[in-house]
């Protein structure tokens, strides 16, 4: 069962950087896996503004690479994100 999903997860997955690829992907009904900081308004505000909301934390997702889609800080996680029905 973990199998079917992490295939189903990998073929609608799209990594991205910034928030208007984060938009546009989530408009194709993808499965969005972008990097976040460690401030919860960040991705309340993102939740609002686009209703998608964080699925998955997976256990290698740790991220301080990369920065924030929502407000440019370092990452601290790279969580997926889809929309809520
Ligand atoms: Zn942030």
């Amino acid at each position: 069962m973990f199998a079917d999903a992490k295939k189903i997860l990998d073929d609608k997955t799209v990594e991205v950087n910034d928030y208007d690829n984060f938009k546009n992907e989530l408009e194709k009904g993808r499965l969005i896996k972008a990097p976040i900081c460690d401030n919860p308004k960040c991705e309340e505000k993102i939740k609002e503004e686009t209703s998608a909301d964080v699925r998955v934390i997976e256990e290698d997702s740790n991220d301080s690479s990369s920065k924030c889609i929502k407000c440019s800080n370092q990452s601290v996680v790279k969580p997926l994100f889809a929309r809520g029905y």
